[in-house]
């Protein structure tokens, strides 16, 4: 019999697997579900000199939102938000009973506003009426509060295949170390095959 000294990684030229399409992620669509806000319910009554909720009225929820998705992906509604949303640390520590509290201390305050007026002024409204006015869930929310507490800009972070990454010194090893093992071409077949043996003995 014919020995070979061939080795699997010497005669591989690849993947016999059909090279699938990679099929592309679903792109969500970052889009006014509710352009004349009629699904807007507003969820406070907060009228004081802080907190103006109830001076934007619906027609001007739906200019803010209007303004807001004219920007059509994800980062730069985002960027559109920051000018919306003010973080800070808060200067007042109320003492708190260390030893009785499981609670953390509150470390990121937020001031939240919309558009309202001709004059686009900012008037500040409460976090409960901001995410409804812009239809904006509270993980979305926070994820872009501590962005911008951090002094960063709005940013994609989503996606790419970590555990390709994460796993390529392994995946690395085992190819290597299968392509060590002794191998010979096929006899059988006269077409070329990208199929190789290793030898019964
Ligand atoms: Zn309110």
């Amino acid at each position: 019999m014919e020995t070979s000294s061939s080795t699997v990684g010497e005669l591989n030229s690849g993947s016999r697997r059909k090279t699938r399409q990679l099929q592309k992620r679903q792109k969500k669509q970052y889009i006014d579900e509710d352009p004349l806000c009629l699904n807007f319910d507003r969820p406070c009554s907060h009228n004081s000199k802080k907190l103006c909720c109830l001076k934007v009225s619906a027609n001007e929820v739906a200019r803010n939102r209007k303004h807001l998705f004219k920007n059509k992906t994800y980062v730069s509604q985002n960027v559109y938000l920051s000018r919306l949303i003010l973080p800070y640390e808060p200067q007042r520590r109320r003492p708190r009973n260390v030893l009785h509290s499981t609670a953390k201390p509150k470390t990121l305050s937020v001031t939240y506003f919309l558009i309202n007026g001709k004059k686009k002024i900012r008037v500040q409204v409460c976090q409960k009426n901001f995410m409804a006015a812009l239809n904006i869930g509270r993980k979305r929310l926070s994820t872009l509060t501590k962005t911008l507490f951090s002094g960063n800009i709005p940013k994609e972070n989503r996606g790419g295949n970590r555990k390709k990454i994460a796993y390529a010194a392994k995946r690395r090893s085992v190819i290597d170390f299968i392509g060590k093992f002794p191998a010979q071409e096929s006899q059988y077949n006269r077409m070329k095959s990208k199929r190789v043996f290793c030898p019964v003995n």
